[in-house]
């Protein structure tokens, strides 16, 4: 029987409406194979909603947004809007949008493809089956806790409570579970109050919950210094809002390029946001030569995530896997491999169309 789902797709700026459109194309190809009817709402997000409405988050999008089943986003910004003493922002859509559809934790997986083993700065025997979750706390921390600033000193504060350790450490542990069952808890306990507490809460979750999973804490100076050292060993990382922030973006360094990394963020139900982690790259938008593969593999995720579909997000990882082994790379991709095998660069459609051929089921 046909399953329906509404995806509310926000392109936003720069190179957001490429990437996504290409990422559509892919979703549209896939769904008569699952039985999948979908229906694509397109909404305004970021510096575009701001010369429309004078908002980077108006409310019908957020409406529209929370009744879906699931949320694509490309990305937000440019020079155009950056003025940092600017009252409205591209950004600030982003915390409304998170805030608004209560997503607590952010999903980063990353995933060294052996075919781009040589766009990354580490050597390739450190990289080797690399594949890893690291998972973000997204709406507490230091980020939004009670602050202020003068001229002479100013603070921050970082504070947790039992309730918010506890549903992010479940999530990464349910994805631990069905994946290799280890994962890894980051904090400062050495000096923090708030990482003891948040030691204690997940030590105690997860002998209740998850004894199936093996748990392992590490101190986030040293988690660091793993990350880059033995990649390989970890499966499934936890942390706070502040260390995740910066781990995320070191762990995204293993992959080489911004162009291949898709997130989620998700919340108590199944409504999630999917987005790239990349922005909206202003230096190569309108060319047609952004990278669509992050956003059509957010898509994957927002499959597997939101509408349960893990068959279709397999097959859409794997066509993607079968176009880099069969040589096609974006400009951002071939740049960063000078001495790889023989291959044919491509712009975002030309991509997206070769992910599209390896979904086709191949004649008999
Ligand atoms: P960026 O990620 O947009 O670009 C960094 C570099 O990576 C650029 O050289 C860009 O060309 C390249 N790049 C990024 N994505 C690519 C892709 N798919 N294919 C090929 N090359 C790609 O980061 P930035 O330049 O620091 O930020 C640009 C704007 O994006 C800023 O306004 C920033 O605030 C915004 N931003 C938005 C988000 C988001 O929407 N979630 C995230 C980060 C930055």
């Amino acid at each position: 029987m046909t399953q329906q789902f509404t995806i509310v797709l926000l392109p936003g700026d720069g190179i957001g409406p490429e990437v996504v459109s290409a990422t559509r194309q892919v979703l549209e190809e896939l769904a008569p194979a699952y039985e999948l009817s979908l229906e694509f709402e397109t909404h305004l997000m970021g510096g575009c909603a701001i010369d429309a409405t004078g908002q980077p988050l108006p409310p019908e999008t957020l409406a529209a947004c929370q009744t879906a089943d699931a949320v694509l986003l490309g990305a937000v910004g440019g020079p155009k809007w950056s003025d940092p003493s600017a009252k409205v922002r591209p950004e600030q859509g982003l915390l409304a949008i998170r805030k608004g559809l209560g997503l607590y934790a952010n999903l980063r997986p990353v995933k060294i493809f052996p075919q781009l083993v040589d766009a990354s700065s580490l050597k390739a025997a450190v990289l080797t089956g690399v594949d890893m979750l690291v998972v973000r706390e997204l709406t507490g921390g230091i980020y939004f806790g009670r602050r202020e600033e003068g001229d002479e000193a100013a603070f921050d504060t970082m504070s947790y409570t039992r309730a918010e350790i506890e549903r992010v450490v479940r999530v990464a542990a349910r994805a631990a579970r069905s994946r290799r069952g280890k994962l890894v808890s980051v904090d400062k306990a050495n000096v923090l109050g708030v990482s003891r507490l948040w030691r204690r809460v997940t030590m105690a979750l997860m002998a209740s919950e998850f004894p199936d999973v093996a748990i392992e804490h590490q101190l986030v100076d040293a988690m660091a210094m793993h990350l880059m050292r033995r990649p390989a060993d970890f499966d499934v990382i936890v942390s706070g809002n502040l260390f995740g922030d910066i781990l995320t973006d070191e762990a995204a360094m293993l992959a080489g390029s911004m162009g291949m990394l898709p997130s989620a963020s998700l919340g108590d139900s199944s409504l999630g946001l999917y987005e790239p982690i990349h922005g909206s790259a202003p230096d190569i938008a309108g060319q047609g030569i952004a990278n669509p593969l992050a956003t059509i593999l957010s898509a994957a995720m927002l499959l597997r995530h939101s509408l349960g579909q893990e068959a279709a997000a397999q097959a859409i990882e794997i066509a993607v896997e079968r176009a880099l082994a069969a040589g096609y790379r974006t400009p951002d991709l071939a740049a960063t491999t000078p001495s790889g095998p023989a291959f044919e660069v491509v712009g975002t459609e030309a991509m997206a169309e070769i992910v599209r051929g390896y979904l086709r089921p191949t004649p008999s």
